[in-house]
């Protein structure tokens, strides 16, 4: 029996947004294949009344407008069968932010549920009651949760196996070994009078793997500086 693919269900007031740029490049190619599947769903199949009404005004007042958290639950019971034992994230900016560590991790299961906010955000008693873990892509504010979607579910399904062409290419990457990638040239040798550094045409391996490790580290250093002795794993949750 061949294993059920990574599964990406989103939860979304536009699921015409889906797959969008994820049925192109690699992401779209593996989903052609079936390595990987995706479904968007509509939120406001789940509204309330006539008008299918999803959000309300904030209690306290202020402005803007927040999600229900009764739609909101029945659109994610609705997802829910018994052996689904996918995370559930909220794209949310008060989220604990996305890293390398948790993409690999949700990569390795078996896929993910991602509800999308809108407005305000949403109502905090489903987040709760529905075991939402709050994600966020970065400290800036989005009109809404479907590009973090897209951020998170690209950054998992590139690492899924048979996605990228050459495998090895996702562990020298930028986080993977808590460092900053080291600099990449390729031809033309020499170009508006920048060469590429000998070292790299000198066919040394060993010089060269010198050079790219203390590149990164140098990189790292005056880039993320955060980063510098960071570990590679990270607590999953609270
Ligand atoms: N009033 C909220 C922002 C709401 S933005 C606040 O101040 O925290 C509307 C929706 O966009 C959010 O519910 C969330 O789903 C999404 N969103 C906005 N910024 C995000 C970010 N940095 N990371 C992940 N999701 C984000």
């Amino acid at each position: 029996m061949t294993p059920a693919p990574w599964s990406a269900t989103i939860l979304t007031l536009y699921p015409e947004m889906f797959p969008g740029l994820l049925g192109m490049s690699l992401s779209g190619d593996a989903l052609a294949r079936g390595t990987w599947a995706l479904e968007a769903r509509q939120i406001r199949e789940h509204g309330i009344g006539r008008h299918r009404a999803v959000d309300d005004t904030p209690a306290g007042g202020g402005a803007g407008m927040v999600l229900r958290c009764d739609v909101l639950g029945a659109a994610i019971d609705a997802v829910a069968s018994p052996g689904d034992t996918r995370p559930r994230l909220l794209m949310s900016p008060r989220g604990r932010p996305l890293t390398q560590a948790r993409v690999r991790e949700l990569a390795e299961g078996p896929g993910i549920v991602v509800v999308c906010g809108r407005f305000e955000g949403v109502d905090e008693r489903v987040i709760a009651a529905r075991g939402l873990e709050e994600v966020s892509i970065g400290d800036y504010i989005l009109s809404g949760g479907e590009v973090a979607a897209f951020v998170a579910i690209d950054a998992c399904v590139r690492l899924l196996p048979g996605v990228m062409g050459k495998a090895v290419s996702g562990d020298e990457e930028s986080f993977e070994g808590g460092l900053l990638e080291y600099p990449h040239y390729t031809r033309p040798r020499e170009w508006e009078g920048r060469a590429i550094p000998d070292i790299l045409t000198g066919g040394n391996h060993g010089a060269i793997a010198r050079w790219r490790r203390e590149e990164a580290e140098r990189i790292t250093r005056e880039r993320r500086p955060d980063l510098m002795g960071a570990s590679k794993s990270h607590p999953t949750k609270a």
